[in-house]
Order: structure tokens, then C-alpha cells, then sequence
């Protein structure tokens, strides 16, 4: 018997990211929990990159995807510790790779502040990149191409 909590928390967690239907929203740590208030499911959530335009589209999806499992919902929006691409699980990073965009380096990506991060190419792994633009598909992404393949690729900024 699966606990109604356990049951918003899996409803919650299936829904995608609006910018990145590959992932959800638990894959990329966003959907920090649910737990259940006198029988209102509520909802902790993380906004990404400030501004972003997604994080009102991943609240709706994460409200919709509960009342859909029959629950009422509360969403709080947690801003402290602020989100950041540290909180992306393994498997995540797996199945953003597997989209053709590259993980966010991380900790190791970030040492050097002004430099632009080592990032490795999604389909090949070389680390022959470039980056040819600051802004990809959507401001949360810089485009890359790889030198040794030649594929076009969306990075996923660290912060
Ligand atoms: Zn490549």
C-alpha cells in the first residue's frame, strides 16, 4: 500500500521541464518536496535561474499534475538555499546528455570565475568545444559546438 504522500510525491515529481521535456522536475531538483496538510498536498519548490519564465509553467504543471492524483494544492515556493545546478541528480545529468545538451560542470566547472567552464560534448565527450554564443534556446542554455564532431549543442549554464 503506497502512502497518499508517497503517491504526491510521484504524481508531482513525473512532470517535465517546460524547456526541457526530457527531464523532470525532480530529475533537476527543482521539486524539493511534497508533503501532505490536513489532506492539501503541498508542493516545495525551487525557481531556477531568477527571472526565469519557467518556473510559473513548472508550478501550473506540479499544481496540475496533483489535482489530477486528487489532491488539493498548495505550492510554496522555496528560495532559500537558492537552487543551484549541484542539486541536478545523476540521473538527470544522464538524460539531459542523452538530449544532446551537456550537464552543468559543476564545482569543477566554476573555479575559474572568468574563464568559461571545460565542457564536454554530449555526443562525443571530447572537450575540443567552443562556445559560439551566450544564449542557446533559452536563456538558461549557452550554444557550444564540438570541434572534433562538428555537433551544435546546448550547454546548461552552471550557477
Ligand atoms: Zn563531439
Amino acid at each position: 500500500m503506497v502512502s497518499a504522500e508517497a503517491r504526491a510525491w510521484a504524481a508531482a515529481a513525473a512532470v517535465p521541464d517546460p524547456e526541457v521535456p526530457c527531464v523532470t522536475v525532480a530529475d533537476l531538483g527543482i521539486l524539493r518536496e511534497v508533503r501532505l496538510e490536513e489532506g492539501v498536498a503541498v508542493a516545495r519548490v525551487s525557481p531556477t535561474y531568477s527571472g526565469c519564465p519557467a518556473t510559473a509553467m513548472i508550478e501550473m504543471g506540479i499544481e496540475a499534475a496533483l489535482r489530477a492524483a486528487g489532491f488539493d494544492v498548495r505550492i510554496e515556493r522555496a528560495l532559500s538555499p537558492p537552487w543551484t545546478t549541484d542539486w541536478i541528480t545523476p540521473e538527470g545529468r544522464e538524460k539531459l546528455r542523452a538530449y544532446g545538451i551537456a550537464p552543468p560542470e559543476g564545482a569543477a566547472g566554476k573555479r575559474a570565475l572568468f574563464d568559461d567552464p571545460v565542457v564536454s560534448c554530449p555526443r562525443c565527450a571530447s572537450t575540443a568545444t567552443r562556445k559560439i554564443s551566450e544564449f542557446g534556446s533559452t536563456a538558461c542554455k549557452a550554444q557550444y559546438a564540438c570541434t572534433a564532431c562538428g555537433e551544435p549543442f546546448d550547454y546548461f549554464k552552471c550557477i
